[in-house]
C-alpha cells in the first residue's frame, strides 16, 4: 500500500519534471518508465521486507540491489532529461498528468503496481501507434517497439530474469519463498537488462536526432552540413571500392528571381516551390548522388563518378524539369541558373571547397543569362547550354510566372 501510494506521488513528480514532448515520442516514452519505475520499487519494497526477515547478509545484498535500481531510476530520468526538449511548461502536461494521477489512484486502490506498469505500457504502445499508424510512418519500429516493451513488462511484473530458470528447472514453484539472494541477483539483473534496453532505446533517439541535424527542415534534403557528412562518405567508399582515380563534379543552382516569387505571391508560395525545386532536382540525380540545400533558394549536387560533359547533361535535365512547369499548386513558373565544376580525381574531401568554388564562379557566370547552365570559366558565351533566357521566354509566356528577363543583377 505504502510504496504504490509512493509510485502514485512519484509519477505525478516524474510528470511534472519531465519536459515536454520530443517529436511526440517523449511522452510515450515517459509511460513506459513510469511504469518500469513502479515495479522497480515495487521489488526495492519486496526485497528489503524479506532482507529484513532474513539476516545480515540479505540485507547487505537488499541494500545493494536496492540502490541499483534507484541508480537505473535515476539513469532512466537523467538520460530522458537530456533527450527530451526542455522550456516546456506544466500546461503542456496536463493530459499526460491527469492520466497518470488517475493511474497512480487506481493503482494506490489497488495496490498493484503491476497495473501501473500495465496501464503505463498500454498508453506507451497505445500512442506510439496513434503517432505511426495514420502517416503509415515507422510502423514496423512502432511494433518491434511494443512487443519489446511487452515483454520487457512481462519479464519485470513476473521478476523473472532469474526467477523463470529455476521455476523451469523445477528447483522452485513459489516464487514468493525465493531465498533472497535469489530475488536480489534478479533484482540486479533486471536493472542491467533494463539498462540495456533504454540504451538501445537512447541510441535510437540519438538516430532521429542526427537524422534531423543533417536535414533541410523544409525541403527534407540534406542540409549543408549533411552534405560535407555525406560526400565524405561517398569519397570513402569510392576508396573502399578501389578506385583511386575517382571524377567528381559538382553542380550549383540558384533559383533565379526567386525573390519576386515571395514579394508577388508571398512566403508560402516561396516555400512551396523551394520543395517543388528540390523535388524537382532530386528525382533528376542518380542513387549515390548527393544533394543539398546550401542556402537560401540555393542547392548544391556532387556527382560522384561522374565526368564534366556528363555533369552537364545532369544540370541540364534538372534545369528543363525545373522551367517544365510551375513547381507548386498556382505557383509561377521559375527558372533555375546552375554552375557545373569537375574534377578528374577527387583525392580528399578539402577539395571539395575549391571545387565548389569553382561551381560558385560559373553560377556567377550563368546569372548574366540566367535559366542556362555554365560549364567552363571563359562564358556564359561557349560554353553555355544553348538555352538561355529569351528561349525560355518564348515557350512559357504564363500569366504569373516570373518575368525572368529583369535587370541582370549580381547574386
Ligand atoms: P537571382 O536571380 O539574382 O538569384 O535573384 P533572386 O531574387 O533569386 O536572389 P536574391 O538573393 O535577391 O533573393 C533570394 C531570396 O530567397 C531572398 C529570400 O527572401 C528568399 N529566401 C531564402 N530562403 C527562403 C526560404 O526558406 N523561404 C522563402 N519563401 N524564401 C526564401
Ligand atoms: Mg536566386
Ligand atoms: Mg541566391
Amino acid at each position: 500500500m505504502f510504496t504504490t501510494l509512493l509510485v502514485g506521488l512519484l509519477t505525478t513528480g516524474v510528470l511534472v519534471l519531465l519536459p515536454s514532448t520530443w517529436q511526440g515520442d517523449g511522452r510515450s516514452l515517459r509511460y513506459w518508465v513510469i511504469g518500469n519505475l513502479a515495479l522497480s520499487l515495487d521489488r526495492v519494497h519486496t526485497l528489503t521486507r524479506h532482507a529484513f526477515e532474513a539476516g545480515a547478509l540479505s540485507e547487505l545484498l537488499a541494500s545493494l540491489a536496492a540502490a541499483c535500481v534507484v541508480l537505473g531510476a535515476a539513469t532512466h530520468m537523467t538520460a530522458l532529461h537530456l533527450l527530451l526538449r526542455s522550456g516546456s511548461s506544466v500546461r503542456d502536461h496536463r493530459f499526460p498528468l491527469a492520466i497518470a494521477l488517475v493511474v497512480a489512484v487506481m493503482g494506490w486502490l489497488w495496490s498493484e503496481p503491476i497495473a501501473v506498469a500495465m496501464i503505463g505500457t498500454s498508453l506507451c504502445i497505445a500512442r506510439m501507434l496513434a503517432i505511426c499508424w495514420p502517416r503509415r510512418q515507422d510502423l514496423r519500429g512502432a511494433l518491434a517497439m511494443s512487443a519489446a516493451m511487452l515483454f520487457f513488462l512481462a519479464m519485470n511484473a513476473c521478476g523473472l530474469w532469474v526467477q523463470l530458470p529455476l521455476v523451469l528447472f523445477g528447483h522452485r514453484n513459489d516464487m514468493s519463498s525465493m531465498p533472497v539472494t535469489v530475488l536480489a541477483l534478479d533484482l540486479v539483473l533486471s536493472v542491467v537488462v533494463n539498462l540495456a534496453f533504454l540504451m538501445i532505446l537512447i541510441e535510437l533517439l540519438y538516430q532521429r536526432v542526427e537524422r534531423l541535424s543533417v536535414t533541410d527542415a523544409l525541403t527534407g534534403v540534406l542540409n549543408r552540413r549533411g552534405f560535407l557528412q555525406a560526400a565524405n562518405l561517398q569519397l570513402l567508399h569510392a576508396r573502399h571500392l578501389g578506385r583511386m582515380r575517382c571524377p567528381a563534379s559538382v553542380l550549383l543552382l540558384d533559383l533565379d528571381h526567386f525573390k519576386r516569387v515571395n514579394d508577388d505571391f508571398g512566403h508560402a508560395m516561396g516555400d512551396a516551390v523551394l520543395q517543388g525545386a528540390a523535388r524537382c532536382a532530386a528525382t533528376a540525380v542518380g542513387q549515390t548522388d548527393v544533394i543539398a540545400r546550401w542556402g537560401g533558394e540555393e542547392f548544391v549536387v556532387l556527382l560522384p563518378g561522374v565526368h564534366l560533359p556528363q555533369a552537364r547533361e545532369t544540370a541540364e535535365r534538372i534545369r528543363l524539369e525545373i522551367a517544365r512547369a510551375p513547381l507548386a499548386d498556382k505557383a509561377p513558373v521559375v527558372t533555375v541558373s546552375i554552375g557545373v565544376a569537375a574534377l578528374d580525381e577527387l583525392l580528399a574531401i578539402d577539395q571539395l571547397p575549391s571545387l565548389i568554388a569553382e561551381a560558385d564562379r560559373r553560377l556567377y557566370a550563368a546569372k548574366r543569362q540566367r535559366n542556362c547552365v555554365v560549364t567552363h570559366d571563359d562564358s556564359p558565351g561557349g560554353a553555355l547550354v544553348p538555352s538561355g533566357e529569351s528561349a525560355w521566354r518564348a515557350q512559357r509566356p504564363m500569366a504569373g510566372a516570373v518575368d525572368p528577363l529583369g535587370d541582370p543583377t549580381q547574386r
